[in-house]
């Protein structure tokens, strides 16, 4: 804090001291302000705040500080308003236009892209744009169409398309090339534009273990073709089933499929509410690595499961068309007994009694079952067709052989639905109850041999496990010990003890 007295008020008269070795300043003139402080020296507009607390002079400082601070606050605008600054005039026009294309900001508010300027009297339009040597293209074989149309479709001259799929057809079975497949086609250089350009060069993966690749050698197309080497080792999951078998196996790479399949199969055996998350499971896929570093993924071939207690294991394998799954000894499904052919009553059973229309007593052969005309015939089980058609006293009548030295026989048939030589599934429609041949009315007769006898068909309890024998066990069990052998692809828990067991 200075004091006033300091530095002003005495400039006037003070002057000699501060100008020390120097002219003496002539006087200015005096100001109005200079003239009241002639007329009173005492009178101090500002006097000190901070000195003589209390007297009246402190007293009138501590009045003008306050009326000049209320003064200031009544001229103020107020605290919620603010003071504006000047405003640049707002851009109108072709101005605005100009700017705008220069300023930076989202395309959403406004912004341009630039400005295109005219083009001045020194621009020519191009009388001939020159064509680039060399295409590339991808051409993308679709389902149900012909090669040639595919590379048509993407810029190949007829003539070469024609010729490639000759080559292509001379080299493979078209019908490999699956849909999807991309060819990438090189086109060369042409003499003028109204010609189709020749093709230089063409690659595909025809197959999963082949490329083929089409140049242009001398003039002429000649094709190549790459194989490419395929590893079938399957790919072998194992691990704990945890929350969810299925999301386990997913998340071990198991296709989605393959899992459903090994749920399916092992749910036969076991239900799957039974199945804890400590079971360990163990999946083996079918797996193609190529060379080139692809792999495909396809059917379940072995389901494990190992309850600890228990071990289910079981291995696909492909029989007369169908797949079946067999324990690693050969043991196959167990099949659930015949079904009984037709709903309905059984008015007749097995064994001697009068017969209805002949009036006396006889062997009655099978068992009557009583039911309106058109229910539906089932085959009892899984078998071939030895017969159908018109045989005597049992009208419309169909026999069946089944493996194990088995057949059925159905009579009075109203109807017959299959053929002699057709095999039939168990459960199967052949045919619909009727009343032809020896009959007082609507009713199935269905008889079973056994070895060329006709027994009781209720007496024959029929579950047999299906297993496999002689040479097919033997290529069965080839099979098992190979699928065995397959390193475990890696999951959680696939420890050396358990490598070691197998
Ligand atoms: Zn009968």
């Amino acid at each position: 804090m200075f004091l006033r007295s300091d530095i002003g008020l005495d400039q006037a008269g003070g002057t000699s001291a501060r100008s020390f070795g120097r002219a003496p300043a002539p006087p200015k003139p005096l100001t109005l302000i200079d003239r009241i402080q002639d007329r009173f020296p005492d009178f101090d507009p500002a006097p000190d705040l901070g000195s003589r607390i209390g007297s009246i002079e402190w007293f009138r400082g501590v009045a003008t500080c306050a009326g000049l601070i209320t003064v200031t606050l009544l001229l103020s605008p107020g605290f919620e308003r603010p003071i504006h600054g000047a405003v640049t005039a707002p851009l109108t026009g072709t101005e605005w236009e100009d700017a705008r294309s220069q300023s930076i900001s989202a395309l959403a508010y406004g912004a341009t892209t630039g400005m295109r300027g005219e083009a001045s009297g020194l621009v020519r339009p191009l009388a001939d744009t020159p064509e680039r040597p060399i295409l590339e293209l991808t051409a993308v074989v679709g389902a149900g169409r012909r090669f040639a149309s595919a590379l048509e479709r993407a810029g190949v001259g007829a003539g070469d398309a024609s010729r490639v799929a000759d080559l292509v057809a001379g080299a493979i079975d078209p019908t490999d090339i699956k849909a999807g497949t991309r060819v990438d086609v090189t086109l060369g250089r042409r003499a003028s534009r109204n010609q189709a350009r020749p093709l230089e060069k063409l690659a595909f993966r025809a197959r999963f273990d082949l490329a083929v690749e089409v140049a242009r050698v001398d003039g002429g197309l000649s094709l190549i073709e790459i194989p490419i080497a395929v590893d079938h080792t399957p790919l072998r999951i194992r691990g704990r089933v945890g929350s969810s078998l299925y999301r386990t196996a997913r998340a071990a790479g198991a296709p989605a499929k393959a899992v459903e399949a090994f749920i399916k199969s092992i749910a036969t055996k076991v239900p799957m509410s039974r199945i804890g998350a400590n079971d360990e499971f163990d999946l083996i896929v079918e797996r193609q690595r190529a060379a080139t570093g692809e792999e495909q993924l396809g059917k379940l071939l072995f389901a494990g499961l190992d309850q600890g207690r228990r071990e289910v294991q079981l291995v696909r394998w492909e029989r007369e068309g169908r797949t079946m799954w067999y324990d690693p000894k050969g043991m196959g499904e167990r099949t659930e007994g015949m079904l009984m052919p037709a709903q309905g009553r059984l008015s007749s059973s097995f064994g001697y009694r009068t017969h209805p229309v002949l009036g006396f007593r006889r062997l009655h052969k099978g068992m009557d079952i009583a039911a309106p005309t058109g229910t539906p015939i089932r085959a009892a089980t899984d078998g071939t067709v030895q017969f159908a058609g018109r045989n005597g006293g049992y009208g419309n009548y169909v026999r069946i052989s089944h493996s194990g030295g088995l057949q059925t026989a159905y009579g009075h048939m109203s109807r017959i639905s299959v053929r002699s030589g057709t095999r039939v599934t168990r459960g199967q429609v052949i045919g619909a109850v009727g009343s032809t041949g020896m009959s007082t009315g609507p009713h199935l007769h269905y008889e079973l041999w056994k070895n060329g006898q006709a027994v009781n068909p209720r007496s024959v309890s029929l579950s047999s496990t299906d297993r496999l024998t002689g040479g097919e066990l033997n290529r069965f069990r080839g099979l098992v010990s190979s699928l065995l052998g397959t390193p475990v692809a890696g999951t959680a828990k696939a420890t050396s003890e358990n490598d070691a067991e197998e």
